[in-house]
């Protein structure tokens, strides 16, 4: 086993010492944005895979026009279904549409120590990383399998992930652990928040403007309720409960977009805000949902007085759950050898959500480690600096070693 590697202690790295690199460039040459087929990218990965003999399948959505791939290198022993790792990464980017890039998004170019190109950090440098180390494993004998999953539709709301994730239940496959390479700078993330998003919609009753009295207002409901929205965002910026670990370290209530009105001379029937509630595991969405109904269930009353059938709906948009992994789990701790880290100060937990929350649901001891920061992520000239390449190629040699000794 290789000892630690502290991150201070990384050598500069040229473009010609990354070995992943041509296949790196390969996979952002796919413009894989999430509202394209990203088959493309799936036929390219599972020729390669097949190529070394190893066998793929996928699960496609209900266009057909994407897919998700799932494939296993075996133990030297025969055993493909129990235990082992699962490396997992999507192959959807988002777009590039709009954005002033210097250089062609989807040909990765490096320039000085960076490279550039849409999806270097989030996150084909981590998927395509994995399969470099492939023909080398397959020299070598492994005492446990070692999967990949790749997904579609990541950029959405984790949807293909879901339907790979019952595909792998179904066959009977029951890894150990999964590591997912979102980018975290290569910290090991052993918990990240998650996110209920919402549709409130205000009808109220149209009246000329000039007759207030006569009408309900859907605009001023909906400011009332965003309001309260705000004032339970800042009782849990000023109270918390607060976990230091997380970027952002309380629970967070937003809202995103409102839509309400027709003229300034009708007043409004109706108006629909969309919101979220971002929590981490002190906090439960469902009681900060439950609060914000009651605040609009108080309006109602008024409301109704003035027109009976005026109403405050609430539709549940989506769901992504949190998660947490025990930072002692074995798991974990393999990451931190990996990746050269110390568990004492090195786990971290962030904001964002990714697929790790439904690989952890789905019983699979989960991490989040992967290349880049996520602040370059979605950006013009998005990049990401050669020697977080270099020391995600590092890792995954190192998590070879593990796969093969322990
Ligand atoms: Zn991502």
């Amino acid at each position: 086993m290789n000892a630690p590697l502290p991150a201070s202690a990384l050598p500069s790295v040229q473009a010609s010492d990354l070995a992943a690199l041509p296949l790196i460039e390969k996979w952002i040459s796919f413009a894989s944005v999430s509202r394209d087929s990203n088959l493309p990218i799936i036929d390219w990965t599972q020729n390669y895979l097949e190529a070394l003999g190893i066998e793929c399948s996928r699960t496609y959505d209900d266009s057909g026009l994407k897919a998700n791939l799932w494939a296993t290198l075996p133990a030297d022993n025969g055993e493909t279904k129990i235990g082992g790792l699962v490396l997992s990464g999507h192959t959807d980017v988002v777009p590039v549409d709009g954005q002033p890039w210097d250089t062609d998004p989807f040909v990765a170019q490096v320039i000085g120590d960076r490279l550039y190109g849409r999806g270097v950090t989030d996150m084909k440098s981590y998927g395509a990383t994995a399969l470099l180390i492939v023909p080398e494993l397959l020299k070598r004998k492994l005492k446990r399998p070692l999967h990949l999953a790749f997904s579609y539709d990541e950029e959405v709301g984790c949807i293909g992930v879901r339907r790979l994730i019952v595909e792998m239940l179904a066959q009977g496959f029951k890894p150990a652990g999964c590591i997912v390479g979102e980018p975290t700078g290569m910290q090991v993330v052993v918990a990240h928040k998650g996110k209920h998003a919402y549709k409130t919609s205000v009808r109220g009753f149209e009246a000329h403007s000039s007759l207030t009295p006569q009408g309900v207002n859907a605009v001023e409901i909906a400011c009332e309720f965003v309001a309260h929205l705000k004032s339970m965002h800042r009782a849990l910026v000023q109270d918390g409960p607060f976990d230091p670990i997380y970027d952002v370290p309380h629970t967070t209530i937003h809202a995103g977009v409102i839509h309400g009105g027709t003229a300034l001379n009708i007043i409004p029937r109706d108006c629909d805000v969309t919101w979220e509630i971002r929590h981490h595991h002190m906090n439960s969405p469902e009681a900060l949902f439950a609060q914000a109904k009651a605040f609009a269930d108080s309006l109602l009353p008024a409301m109704q007085a003035v027109a009976a059938e005026t109403a405050i709906t609430h539709k549940l948009n989506s769901v992504l759950p949190g998660f947490a992994t025990d930072a002692d789990s074995e798991i974990a701790r393999l990451c931190f050898t990996c990746a050269g880290s110390d568990r004492n100060s090195g786990a971290g937990k962030v904001s964002f959500g990714t697929e790790a929350a439904l690989f952890h649901q789905a019983g699979v001891p989960t991490i989040v480690c992967g290349p880049g920061h996520i602040a370059q992520a979605h950006q013009p000239n998005e990049w990401i600096e050669l020697s977080q390449l270099a020391w995600c190629e590092r890792f995954l040699r190192r998590l070879a070693d593990q796969v093969c000794v322990n």
